[in-house]
């Protein structure tokens, strides 16, 4: 089984990410705030980040360079969950090594399809 970190500070979008995963067999792990986000990931290296940018710490950017700087995390996907849509967000998004975006609010279809994506598999 694969498994999912989900850093969010949105009880809302944590609990719809969650619940869409899990039901489609992945396993989740959780944290509402940055630091909590690279613990969890420097100590279970999940297969797969969703990191929101906004969060009550430190923010996306820093807990992905902070995760990105362990060797032994470098190579997760890492994808920016945001609301931020513009251009420029996307740029900087790309800019500091996120591996791909996702819309927030949630969109089911292109969801599962960037997860999927970002774990190498195919649709189904
Ligand atoms: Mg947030």
């Amino acid at each position: 089984m694969k498994t999912i970190l989900i850093v969010e500070d949105n009880d809302k979008n944590m609990k719809l990410a969650r619940d869409v995963l899990q039901a489609k067999g992945y396993a989740t792990l959780e944290a509402v705030n940055g630091l909590d986000g690279v613990a969890l990931a420097l100590q279970h290296r999940p297969d797969l980040i969703l990191m929101d940018i906004q969060l009550p710490d430190i923010n996306g950017y820093e807990a992905t360079s902070r995760i990105r700087a362990d060797a032994g995390c470098a190579a997760i996907p890492i994808v920016a969950f945001t609301a931020s849509v513009t251009v420029t967000d996307r740029q900087r998004i790309t800019d500091a090594g996120f591996n791909g975006f996702l819309g927030k609010p949630i969109e089911l279809q292109s969801f599962l399809a960037t997860v999927r994506q970002q774990l190498g598999e195919a649709a189904r």
